[in-house]
């Protein structure tokens, strides 16, 4: 058996390893590397996209389908080499809280569940992890799944599966269509039951839930389960993402052991990853917000929705980067409770254009003087937010450089 795989990334080279601890014969490919692309795939059995590899752009892709040789993504193979069970997440914002919180929970159950997947770790390395004895058989893998990864599934099963939300986002990947991405993210639907397929809050979708969340507590059978005010996740975004990771968990497990202890415990302990609204320390009465990973206009929504106060403008947002052709007039209506947007990054002219009549907008040539104007001009009681809207890779290697970066020149500018 040959398998060739496309793209050198994480999930490339996880895929080469897997497919050597089968035994099978493996190739990496890239489309800065390949000379002729047709001759790629003349003796393959098996062709392996890496999510990072852009189909349009990619003259391996077109040639792989012009060979048809069987197409799939690194998520697919490697799901074909797990005989249990497992969990998937896909959703514009929130799936590596969700992720990360349902493997957590479980562990907490004496689960063997890990987070997989978009998350870090290629399932492809899990795989071969179980393969070579490294992890145990029974593994759960809990996965974090992009619409990339879904474009190219095929029997992908999970046992049970949610969708977040869909929101404005990659649709540079997908020709300016909603529609195209929306198709993308329920292909993680296709091969699971009815009752296991779950929706986000967000998505106002009826399905059979386990759990309910209403008033101050998330509830099952009339039984108050937690308030989510005594956890780490009480913003509305962060509520949602509870509610999905439980109704996840009450597909593994019976939904009465999450009122075991154990389960409460690692419920209320919980806490977000870095550069999610994460309060910078040390800055007196300003309250300074890291929100670098909200690489779309609808999780600055959720930010702001879960800082603002009616009637009161005091938030300094900083805005700007790489734009995915995404639709920024979603943050109009937050025009009541912005001081000022300070706009930077390759795409700060378009998101001007569009916000200029809502918000007050200052467009700066580089990151760091926009946050110095931040810096300069917020007072007492009010809020400086990093939520950027945009991706980070025109001025930074990733959305965690940024951060850093930010959280570095606020210590510098604010710190008491
Ligand atoms: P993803 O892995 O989908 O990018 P993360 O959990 O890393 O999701 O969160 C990314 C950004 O989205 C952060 O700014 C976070 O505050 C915001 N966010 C998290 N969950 C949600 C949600 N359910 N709805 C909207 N925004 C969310």
């Amino acid at each position: 058996m040959k398998i060739v795989i496309i793209g050198n990334g994480k999930s490339g080279q996880a895929a080469a390893r897997l497919a050597a601890l089968l035994g099978y014969s493996q190739q990496i490919v890239t489309d800065d590397s390949a000379a002729s692309p047709q001759s790629c795939f003349g003796d393959a059995d098996l062709a392996v996209i890496s999510p990072g590899v852009v189909p349009q752009r990619s003259g391996l892709y077109a040639a792989a389908r012009q060979s048809g040789v069987e197409l799939i993504s690194e998520l697919e193979f490697a799901a074909r080499h797990f005989t249990g069970p497992c969990l998937a997440i896909t959703g514009t914002n929130g799936k590596t809280t969700t992720t990360e919180l349902t493997a957590h929970l479980l562990t907490a159950l004496g689960v063997p569940a890990c987070a997989a997947g978009n998350i870090g770790l290629p399932l492809s390395d899990l795989a071969a992890d179980v393969q070579s004895g490294l992890r145990p058989a029974a593994t759960l893998p809990v996965i974090e799944v992009s619409s990339f990864q879904l474009e190219h599934c095929r029997d992908f099963a999970p046992l049970a599966a949610v969708i977040l939300n869909i929101e404005s986002d990659h649709l540079d990947r997908y020709n300016n269509s909603m529609e195209l991405y929306t198709a993308a993210k329920y292909r993680i639907f296709d091969h699971v039951p009815p009752e296991n397929r779950i929706f986000g809050l967000a998505m106002h979708q009826p399905y059979p839930a386990l759990f309910e969340l209403r008033g101050d507590g998330i509830f099952r059978q009339g039984k108050c389960l937690i308030n989510p005010a005594d956890t780490h996740l009480n913003a509305a975004h962060n509520r949602e993402n509870l509610l999905a990771a439980l109704e996840l968990i009450g597909r593994v497990v019976p939904p009465e052991r999450c009122f075991e202890p154990v389960f409460q415990a690692a419920l209320r302990e919980f806490q977000t990853g870095r550069h999610r609204m994460e309060r910078i320390p040390g800055t007196g009465n300003l309250l300074c917000i890291n929100d670098s990973k909200a690489t779309n206009p609808a999780a600055v929504a959720a930010a702001l929705d879960s800082l603002i106060t009616p009637g009161v403008r005091n938030v300094h947002l900083l805005l700007g980067g790489l734009d995915k052709a995404m639709d920024f007039a979603l943050l109009a209506k937050y025009g009541p409770a912005i001081r000022a947007a300070y706009l930077f990054g390759e795409c700060r002219h378009k998101i001007y254009r569009t916000l200029e009549a809502h918000l007050f907008c200052r467009e700066f040539d580089d990151f760091d003087t926009a946050v110095v104007a931040a810096a300069n001009a917020a007072v007492d009681g009010e809020i400086i937010l990093l939520s950027p809207a945009c991706a980070s890779m025109d001025l930074f290697r990733n959305y965690q450089e940024r951060g850093d970066r930010f959280c570095a020149l606020i210590h510098q500018l604010l710190a008491n």
